[in-house]
């Protein structure tokens, strides 16, 4: 049996904090190979460590130096350290390690961030490699070039390379417990580059997919995966187990607890993933299976996804004309910007993105291109829309889920602009203004998990 462990950095932010993660990694031997993140947050004001090197490098790149920004990193590791009751001189190479990464050659700034980027984690596994061994527990720091992690030349989104599978496996044969950096792989040439923010849940399914782990145990700062949102909607239901694709969708549109990129390869594998509480470890979180138990519900989570807007047009007899979506999808994919989804009607079509890919400059040449192209009628962009997704592989086999989820609409007197379902039935989504969104999510939640609702 072997599993893989992942911490995030809420787990790993205080001396505290990795007493209870060591802890949990040796109450089970199991737990072979371990995946941690950077220091997180130490409560909600705080910096994470890993923003802490990305305004570092930002420094750095505008020509000043960077050094108190990097100083306060290592500065957080200092206290992790002197928590711990540690010897001082472990934070030293920690301190050389951000130092010399500081200063290294900035002519390529995306490489020059990656590395910045990365050092949170490769500091933070080096670290809880020397807390464990100063337990007297067998743990050995491995380097993910070394373990073969190779990965896309994309730096601070790059995508597993094939081949790294094979060369990952050899990992579940490593003597004592393997403590592994998460968020960052290296590219074939040998850079260092980062999946993007918040990857380390990528690398741990992907080590959890690669030697076939039993479970991948995502431990994080909750207790399960909820039905809603919390700050939206009080006391929601905890969601005991889940379906990858469940989980694909929730995690899609705001369902932060788990990387929506984390799914794949754990999918692939067949893995099951566990997502638990680092502080609460006996809480029975949350399975994310291949297949879970049908309920009464057809209806599993709802999430809402902000910060949406669409490009609308039309134009009579759209329909007969061959090639008028392939044409403006050209246009999107000329600008670079990617698409979320294409509601349409006879003679008209929306184009639904996420604001931050149609920023003001682009949206002027995408209307202006749309306009010469196409000719349409009709072209304008709507923006501060939300797109509420109603969640569940229920919905396949029950009648009625769409009434349901209008009406509920219709009680918390939220027009719906858009409805889009997938041919798979796992989700129903719904296109709403920004300013609706809280009204009715709490209508949607009351309606099927029966609940009352007060944020
Ligand atoms: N430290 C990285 C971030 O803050 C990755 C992670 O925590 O998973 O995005």
């Amino acid at each position: 049996m072997l599993k893989v462990s992942k911490f995030g950095g809420s787990s790993l932010a205080t001396g505290e904090q990795v007493r209870q993660v060591c802890d949990i990694i040796t109450a089970d031997p199991d737990r072979r190979l371990v995946v941690v993140s950077a220091p997180g947050k130490r409560h909600s004001q705080d910096i994470k460590v890993t923003d802490l090197l990305i305004a570092a490098a930002s420094e750095r790149l505008m020509g000043k130096i960077g050094a108190s920004e990097c100083a306060e990193a290592i500065e957080r590791y200092r206290n992790i350290a002197t928590e711990l009751e540690l010897p001082a001189k472990v934070v030293d190479p920690i301190a050389s390690d951000l130092t010399q990464r500081l200063e290294s050659d900035t002519d390529d700034t995306d490489l020059y961030m990656d590395i910045m980027k990365a050092g949170g984690e490769d500091n933070c596994a080096r670290l809880i490699a020397q807390v464990l061994q100063a337990h007297g527990v067998e743990a050995h720091y491995v380097n993910p070039k070394d373990a073969g992690l190779l990965l896309s030349d994309e730096p601070g989104n790059a995508q597993i390379l094939p081949e790294a599978y094979t060369r990952l496996r050899s990992l579940s044969e490593r003597p004592g417990i393997t403590i592994f950096p998460g968020f960052f792989g290296y590219s074939k040439d040998g850079h260092i580059v980062t999946f993007s923010r918040g990857g380390s849940d990528i690398t741990g399914a992907i080590l959890a997919g690669a030697v076939r782990a039993t479970v991948y145990e995502n431990f994080t700062d909750v207790d399960s995966v909820f039905a809603a949102n919390p700050s939206i909607v009080s006391n929601p239901t905890p969601i005991s187990e889940l379906t990858y694709r469940e989980m694909r969708e929730l995690s899609y549109a705001g369902f932060s607890v788990f990387h929506d990129e984390a799914l794949e390869p754990v999918y692939r594998a067949m893995v099951p993933v566990h997502i638990r509480n680092t502080n609460n470890p006996d809480a029975a979180g949350t399975r994310i299976v291949p297949k879970r138990t049908a309920n009464d519900n057809p209806v599993v989570g709802i999430a809402a996804m902000n910060d949406v807007c669409f490009v609308y047009l039309s134009k009579y007899l759209m329909n007969r004309q061959i090639g008028f979506g392939r044409r403006l999808l050209q246009i999107l994919e000329t600008e670079n910007i990617s698409f979320e989804h294409i509601p349409s009607g006879i003679d008209n079509m929306s184009v639904i993105l996420r604001e931050e890919n149609l920023p003001l400059d682009k949206e002027k040449r995408v209307v202006e291109k749309i306009r010469q192209t196409l000719a349409p009628e009709d072209v304008y962009v709507e923006r501060d829309l939300s797109l509420i997704m109603v969640v569940g592989e229920g919905m396949q086999h029950t009648v009625g889920v769409a009434s349901r989820a209008t009406s509920a609409f219709a009680d918390a007197n939220v027009n719906i602009e858009m409805i889009n379902q997938g041919s798979n039935e796992v989700s129903m989504m719904f296109g709403v203004k920004s300013t609706g969104m809280e009204a009715a999510v709490q209508a949607l939640y009351k309606e099927f998990f029966n609940g009352s609702y007060n944020s």
